[in-house]
């Protein structure tokens, strides 16, 4: 039986002969690994899609075995890839989806349910009961978060409720809990480390972000036993080997991050009021504040960025739920567009979009809005209004909702930013990216190394090995690939936002909450 007290592996490392640094980026559909040299350059890479499983509407599960396979399979592509000998692999890196929470019995290393996803909604009646009990405040002051289905507190709960003898088995010390990363580590340890770095943990809606500790309170308001919880190591520093048989011989994993943090940090946003924007299917913004945990409004969380030799670095984080997602709706249920590229000519196809704008609340408005009677909106509409107004529109939005969210972070921080990085699959559009500048009247600077979540990981895991001698090495290797200055004059500017914040006022408050 292995044990499973963390296995801190201090003292000096010796110099690295090795070349790279394998970084795993376990995310929601696919788990992939890449392999990056000391230049920080990517290597080879290697990807492996899984399932999502949907047992009931709003319900989302993955197969934890299978998030296993998957990344395993992702690792050796990879290595096949690169044809790197495994001598030269100094450090082993992970970022991962966050919240989605997995539980396990200890004594057989086997999940007692699948998988709960970070976007299942099940345990919403869980939250409403919180937040009847009058916790909210206690929970937000505690945590940084707001009570809600999306982090793993109110998923372990209901797996205790939900799975025969699973409360009686967490009671007498048998179960272990852990997001996607603790997972990946006890797989990769043979069972030889519970652990889970600072930024994850601070996902869990069970985890004192002052104290630093899981909170007595929060586990007995959720009824989670404290025997459940993973150790809490740093983001950065060697916390185990990985098994042998895995790769032929030990590697050190070091460094963990929560897929958000880790972007954040493979964009060298290192000092407070640095800020990153991930484009994707909605975006996540995350502010560095430094050292202070900041207590903020309007649904923008406080979270811990990364902790480093039992340092933390703090973040505020705001989320946009449709970004990216408004192009997959032009092309797919609009059928205004071919392909996602064909958006960025079309929008240039015309000097502006003439007063038209897409409001793409489908699923309600997140940061700093909440509102979750909020639907989709198209206003502004005249006879001469065409397609690529439409389309122009559409990606104008996210440009729009970005500058919602960043003008609340910057209300709650008093810091403005010098510039805002990006990354994600958007930033291919110049369109948007320009835009962007443009309606911040910031600098926008993209990288030139797109797979930034898998970067910070690496930057991680390099740090905690010593392969990388610090931050300062790591800021040089952030490349740029371009930088989008505003170009916009601010008449314009301002005039264009006053519309956008009338047409989110048409969008709001849409559906009736008695229907
Ligand atoms: P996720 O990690 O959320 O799956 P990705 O970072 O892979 O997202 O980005 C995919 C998103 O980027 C999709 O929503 C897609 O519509 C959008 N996208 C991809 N290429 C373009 C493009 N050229 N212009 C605008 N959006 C794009």
């Amino acid at each position: 039986m292995p044990g499973f007290e963390a296995v801190r592996i201090s003292g000096v490392l010796k110099p690295m002969s090795g070349q790279y640094v394998l970084a795993l980026d376990q995310g929601t559909t696919s788990s992939r690994a890449l392999l990056f040299d000391r230049k920080g350059d990517v290597i080879a890479t290697g990807r492996k899609d899984f399932r999502q499983i949907y047992p009931r509407p709003g319900w989302v599960e993955h197969d934890p075995e299978e998030i296993w396979s998957s990344q395993w399979q992702a690792v050796q592509d990879c290595l096949f890839e690169a044809g790197a000998p495994l001598k030269d692999i100094v450090a082993i890196g992970m970022a991962n989806q966050r919240e989605t929470t997995v539980v396990w019995d200890r004594r057989t290393g086997r999940p007692i349910y699948n998988a709960i996803v970070w976007q299942c909604r099940r345990t919403a009646g869980i939250c409403d009961k919180l937040r009847e009990r009058g916790l909210a405040p206690a929970i937000h002051e505690k945590t940084g978060l707001v009570i809600d289905p999306y982090f793993s507190g109110t998923k372990v709960a209901w797996i205790l409720d939900h799975v025969d003898g699973a409360r009686t088995l967490a009671e007498q010390g048998h179960l272990a809990f852990g997001t996607i990363d603790s997972w990946l580590i006890y797989k990769l340890t043979d069972g030889m480390l519970h652990a889970s770095d600072y930024s994850n943990a601070s996902r869990t809606l069970l985890y004192n972000i002052h104290d630093l500790r899981w909170d007595q309170d929060l586990l007995a308001w959720l009824e989670v036993p404290t025997s459940m919880c993973p150790v809490v190591v740093d983001s950065s520093g060697v916390c185990a080997q990985s098994a042998e048989h895995w790769f032929g011989r030990p590697i050190p994993i070091a460094g963990i991050a929560g897929d958000q943090q880790a972007a954040l940090f493979g964009q060298g946003c290192f000092a407070r009021g640095t800020v990153k924007n991930t484009y994707g299917t909605g975006s996540f913004l995350l502010m560095n504040t430094g050292e202070q945990p900041l207590s903020c409004d309007h649904g923008i969380l406080t979270t811990i960025a990364w902790g480093l030799e039992g340092h933390m670095t703090y973040a505020i984080e705001g989320s946009i739920f449709v970004t990216g997602a408004v192009v997959q709706w032009l092309r797919d249920e609009l059928k205004l567009i071919d392909s996602a590229q064909e958006s960025e000519t079309l929008a240039l196809s015309v000097d502006s979009s003439e007063g038209v704008y897409v409001v793409p609340a489908f699923a309600g408005l997140g940061t700093p809005y909440w509102d979750s009677y909020a639907r989709g909106a198209i206003v502004g509409l005249t006879r001469g209004s065409n397609r690529a107004h439409i389309v122009r529109a559409a990606l104008e939005s996210i440009g729009y909702q970005t500058r919602d969210v960043l003008e609340a972070m910057i209300r709650e921080s008093g810091t403005p930013p010098k510039a805002l990085r990006v990354d994600g699959g958007a930033i291919a559009n110049e369109f948007v990216v320009q835009f962007q500048a443009d309606i911040l009247g910031l600098p926008v600077e993209r990288p030139k190394v797109h797979e930034t979540t898998a970067m910070g990981a690496a930057f991680l895991a390099g740090l905690g090995v010593g392969f990388w001698a610090g931050l300062d090495p790591l800021q040089k290797i952030w490349r740029p690939d371009g930088l989008f200055s505003p170009a916009m004059d601010e008449k314009t500017r301002e005039g264009l936002y006053r519309g956008w914040k009338k047409a989110v006022g048409r969008a709001m408050n849409w559906l009736d909450p008695d229907k």
